[in-house]
């Protein structure tokens, strides 16, 4: 009479160590799979709601160890790598929406960035110093920059043109998966990108600075890109070889260049020659590190019909409306009259580094749906949406445990 409770409580205490082993091992070959060899995004997180997300492979490359960063940056979604854009751009091909813009080849090449030559010293010019960058090897060889169009061959007539930047920050991997995900939506089957797609045309520079990317992918231990920032908080390499041999060390800041940076020169060149010179809207893809989410423009744009319908759409991202000392900025450039290229609307946007994966995908496809909205006559002026109370915070930081267990998986 009395074994029988006995073994089922053995019983029980057999099936929870078993549970625990069991899950113990799907955690650690769930942690393999995602740090070796291509995954597929279909299968493995972030897209499973969004039939408008193609599958894409990529090597799922955790970015780790910032060491002073709380929670911990293995939560950051993985870096969207060179070769991601390189097969990224290459699947985009067949598809009958998507065209080199005329400065590009058949392969939608602009040309090559300069990268830097083996074995040639490479000195940090800042005054404040940077750990462990004499221990970093500056070889970067040539890379793509690339240039495609999207929009409808056959329509014709008038059509909005918008000019789509990213990468322009190294590290700043979150902005180049929200691009990800709006040229996902852009491309799609969905109606509302087909009418998109007949109104609009879209200029699309996805790679504004590749050779920081690569000296970053070398380092995605971040520490070791981590310099003391003047305002207390980490700052991380935004420039690349060619900028630092100079004594520059931040792409965003050297748009008003000519003939000092060849990848400046030839993205520039590109977009005057691509857009005769004028567009209607821009977004440059950033990513804010830790704390900052936030989309960025003039007064003016913020009074747009599309910025009524990213309201509307968005009301959650805090908005920023940005006036002045933008000019050294590649959108600041993008806004000033007398460059020989003008946007009316410029905007920035910086997706937390730390937010859910599926959000960074909705957000991309708002910033595109926001488009449908001004092509139909539908969208609001922007002083007919009331925003939710409290206002979101630009600088939310994400510090709960429970929030970022959700971001992990
Ligand atoms: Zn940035």
């Amino acid at each position: 009479m009395n074994i029988r409770p006995v073994f089922n409580l053995t019983l029980s205490r057999i099936c929870k160590i078993g549970f625990l082993i069991a899950t113990f091992i799907i955690i650690i070959t769930g942690c393999t799979q995602n740090t070796k060899g291509p995954v597929s995004l279909k299968d493995h997180e972030w897209t499973q709601h969004y039939e408008w997300i193609r599958d894409f492979g990529y090597e799922r490359i955790p970015i780790t160890n910032i060491k002073s960063l709380w929670p911990p940056s293995e939560l950051f979604v993985p870096a969207y790598t060179l070769d991601m854009i390189d097969n990224y751009v290459e699947s985009l091909h067949n598809l009958p929406w998507v065209m080199p813009t005329p400065s590009a080849d058949e392969n939608m090449i602009l040309g090559k960035t300069p990268g830097w030559p083996e074995g040639k010293e490479l000195l940090w010019p800042d005054s404040t110093p940077l750990q462990k960058w004499e221990e970093l090897d500056p070889f970067v060889p040539p890379q793509n920059i690339y240039g495609f169009m999207i929009t409808d061959p056959d329509e014709d007539g008038e059509k909005i043109k918008v000019i789509l930047t990213g990468g322009i920050h190294p590290v700043e991997y979150n902005g180049s998966w929200a691009l990800h995900a709006m040229i996902e939506f852009l491309i799609s089957d969905n109606q509302h990108a087909r009418d998109i797609r007949r109104k609009v045309i879209f200029f699309v520079y996805p790679s504004a600075n590749p050779d920081g990317r690569y000296l970053a992918q070398k380092r995605l231990d971040l520490d070791d890109l981590v310099r003391p920032h003047p305002e207390g908080h980490p700052d991380v390499v935004r420039g690349n070889p060619e900028l630092y041999a100079a004594g520059e060390i931040d792409m965003n800041r050297v748009w008003r260049t000519e003939g000092r940076f060849a990848i400046v020169d030839i993205l520039k060149d590109a977009m005057i020659r691509d857009t005769g010179g004028r567009a209607d809207y821009s977004w440059d893809f950033h990513g804010g590190f830790r704390i900052r989410h936030d989309y960025r423009a003039m007064p003016d744009a913020m009074g747009s019909l599309y910025a009524g319908a990213l309201k509307k759409r968005e009301p959650g991202i805090p908005r920023r409306i940005q006036s002045q000392a933008l000019d050294e900025r590649l959108w600041g450039w993008l806004a000033l009259e007398d460059n020989g290229m003008y946007v009316k609307y410029p905007f920035l946007y910086e997706p937390h580094a730390l937010m859910e994966k599926e959000r960074i995908f909705e957000v991309g496809r708002s910033l595109a749906l926001a488009f449908y909205d001004v092509v139909t006559g539908i969208a609001p002026h922007p002083d007919e949406i009331e925003l939710p109370d409290p206002q979101p915070d630009p600088n939310y930081h994400i510090s709960t445990p429970e929030r970022a267990r959700r971001l992990s998986k």
